[in-house]
């Protein structure tokens, strides 16, 4: 079985290497993280194995690496500067900071999250009144009168800031949106949601978000038994994502034009480097439609509620693609069109998530509906895997953008594309991202296939995916038996301390949680009747509880679990041999045989140039398996005095714990064919 938990990837990340918390010498930097050796070690593998795959495999696919930092006007073009915002509102019990999309569509309001998404996230050029448009003729009929469609374009000009509704008129505004939405298609599905249009209509009308959610019933997460209160909420705010820098010595003041001239955004994707190269790529390496660029590098979101350990972070790494081919007005018969390429991208990116040791059961291909599509987007599908705790998650996400990108940056675009891709034209850019096609004898600007997935994530996916606790031998029975005894014990104990802690009426005067505890006993209970196979997880429950190791039974318990799970049981991470860190481990019999240590070294010297090997002598044999299986190095050497004999070495294999003597002539052999190297 997978990782039950994201705990269990976080303890081991700490605790064996691989990810720590950034900045812990101060108390830490809202999720930030540092690879350590072995997560640098894994990470680098990710994006080698991508790499490998849709760069050397293919005749097709050429590598860039763009500077992050780019021109303000990349990210006002590629629309990320008016758009790339969230919603976010504040708890005014807890000051904590939410994203009221989430906040809303976790409490089965998601009619209202999508309107509100909509609505909120309005882009803050003068084009957006569109966008309001289109988010009225989602909640209005096709058929939307002229004046409503002006009274669209009045609110959403206000909501711009270029236009201001004059005071007086604002509650006929409010009941033209009333009636608007009650003719809509919507207006059922508010009452089944039990959010009244009234609510809607005024904060569409007067940015009140706060009537929004009292009226949706949203109370703070894990607040269960409150009634939602208007007053319990901040209004509502675009929060743009974008961490914002700027080049040189500059003290003016925010939005002021010094500022805004040299403003810089640290990048939050890697995709807009490969659009602004895509000329360069094309004509240096006289590349002919289709083609791809494929990029891997940081990316930076000021993310409201990041977490989930590396799932949702505020810098991370991604590997993107952008695939470019032929409009389908250009497509000739026998040549493959957009929906063809982007079927057979989200085929093989599928595919190699699988080739990596993921199972089937847990990837899916999620199609994107109808109103989660960008605007340009003709068809996306998610790649999601199923997380321990929080279900499925996207790991990437292969999109069909047709022209929109290119456009976005290109001069001169005619009017009726500009017009279909809903763009303003562009002035400021001295390229028109074209492409002469020989075979058509004509120009046009290219569509686009983006597969984009997160290396950070995949490490995180990998690493639950991989994480399996399992006993290495069956242990006594009298032993076993004696844990279960012990256990009611424990839970007696936990729940004595539970009712004392529940005497206090004060939340914030409480010295333990007693729902943690209740937790607590509920795990511990369910953990015992899986024994032995739960040993592990019963250690950990014990362990890591706070304040469980000062219950008497418990340090009673402890010992005797911690000892046997230490005899019969193991982690080990099953991570697919070119993912793994370190690919190879040498040790010595005894630490103390110079002859023996001499040979293991030189075999980790003559392997060390291919692949992370390394030497250890730091404990017995038994013990350095187990070290080497929790940080998944799929194999392991052992140099023993038969070694001086007849120069043969044990070989075990991590996975079946099988070994095999081999001599060591044939060692080279035997893992470069293993590896495919
Ligand atoms: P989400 O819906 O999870 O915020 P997204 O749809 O905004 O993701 P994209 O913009 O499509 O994500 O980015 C492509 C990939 O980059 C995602 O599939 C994910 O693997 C990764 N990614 C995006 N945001 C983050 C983040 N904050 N932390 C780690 N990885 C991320």
């Amino acid at each position: 079985m997978p990782a039950r938990s994201i705990e269990q990837i976080r303890n081991l990340c700490k605790r064996r290497g691989f990810v720590f918390p950034g900045s812990a010498a101060y108390g830490g930097l809202g999720s930030f993280w540092d690879y350590g050796p072995l997560g640098t070690e894994l990470l680098n593998n990710v994006k080698r194995a991508w790499w490998r795959d849709v760069v050397y495999k293919r005749d097709d696919v050429e590598g860039l690496d763009a500077a992050i930092l780019m021109s303000r006007k990349v990210w006002q073009h590629s629309g990320h500067e008016g758009t790339f915002q969230d919603p976010l509102v504040h708890s005014k019990k807890t000051g904590k900071p939410y994203r009221l999309d989430k906040l809303l569509s976790e409490q089965q309001q998601p009619v209202v999250a999508k309107l509100f998404q909509a609505v909120v996230m309005q882009p803050s050029n003068d084009s957006r009144w569109q966008d309001f448009a289109r988010v009225l003729t989602y909640v209005t009929p096709e058929e939307a009168k002229d004046d409503e469609y002006a009274l669209a374009q009045a609110i959403a000009r206000e909501q711009s800031g270029s236009y201001q509704i004059d005071p007086s008129n604002r509650d006929a505004y409010v009941n033209a949106v009333i009636r608007l939405l009650n003719k809509s298609a919507l207006q059922p599905e508010c009452v089944a949601f039990g959010v009244t249009v009234d609510a809607i209509a005024k904060y569409l009308v007067r940015g009140s978000s706060q009537n929004l959610l009292t009226s949706a019933g949203v109370v703070e997460r894990g607040d269960t038994g409150q009634t939602a209160n208007a007053a319990d909420w901040t209004e509502a705010r675009r929060f743009n994502l974008m961490f914002v820098s700027h080049t040189g010595p500059v003290e003016a003041a925010a939005g002021t034009a010094e500022e805004l001239a040299s403003r810089v955004y640290l990048r939050p994707e890697t995709a807009q480097g490969i659009f602004m190269n895509f000329a360069h790529v094309q004509r240096s390496l006289a590349r002919k439609i289709p083609f791809g660029i494929a990029q891997v590098g940081k990316a930076f979101r000021n993310e409201i509620t990041p977490g989930n350990f590396i799932f949702r972070t505020r810098e991370f790494e991604q590997m993107e693609i952008e695939f470019f081919i032929k409009p389908p007005q250009f497509v000739r018969e026998g040549e493959k069109t957009d929906v063809q390429w982007h079927d057979e991208w989200i085929k093989q990116r599928y595919e190699w998530w699988l080739g990596l040791g993921v199972d089937g059961q847990r990837l899916r291909q999620r199609e994107q509906a109808a109103d989660e599509l960008a605007h340009y987007s003709k068809r996306t599908v998610d790649l999601e895997y199923l997380f321990p705790e929080f279900g499925w998650g996207e790991v990437e996400g292969i999109a069909n953008r047709t022209d929109y990108d290119l456009s976005a940056h290109s001069r001169d675009v005619p009017e009726a594309d500009l017009k279909r891709l809903k763009l303003e034209p562009n002035s400021d850019s001295v390229e028109k991202f074209d492409y002469f096609d020989p075979d058509a004898k004509a120009r046009y600007i290219p569509w686009v296939i983006e597969p984009s997935a997160g290396a950070t994530r995949a490490m995180l996916a990998f690493l639950c995916e991989a994480y399996h606790e399992e006993l290495t031998k069956e242990p006594p029975q009298a032993e076993v038996e004696a844990i279960k005894a012990e256990t009611p014990a424990v839970i007696k104990n936990a729940q004595k301390k539970q009712k004392d802690a529940e005497k206090e009426s004060d939340p914030s005067k409480r010295k333990r949680d007693p729902a943690a505890i209740a937790a607590f006993c509920t795990a511990l209970e369910e953990a015992a009747t899986r024994l032995p196979q739960s040993l592990l997880e019963i250690n950990a429950l014990l362990e890591d509880h706070p304040g469980a190791q000062n219950l008497e039974p418990v340090k009673k318990l402890l010992p005797k679990v911690g000892k046997l799970a230490e005899d019969c049981t193991r982690v080990v991470l099953r991570l697919h041999p070119t993912l793994a860190p370190i690919k190879l481990a040498v040790f010595p019999l005894k630490a103390n045989k110079a002859e023996i240590v001499d040979i293991a070294k030189r075999i980790k010297h003559q392997f060390q140039g291919f692949f992370r090997t390394v030497y250890d002598d730091s404990a017995g044999i038994g013990r350095l398996y187990r070290r080497q299986d929790e940080i998944g190095t799929p194999w392991c050497i052992t140099v023993d005095f038969q070694t001086l004999e007849d120069n043969t070495v044990t070989v075990r294999e991590r996975d079946s714990m099988q070994q095999q003597r081999l001599p060591m002539d044939q060692l080279k052999d035997y893992f470069l064919t293993r590896l495919h190297m």
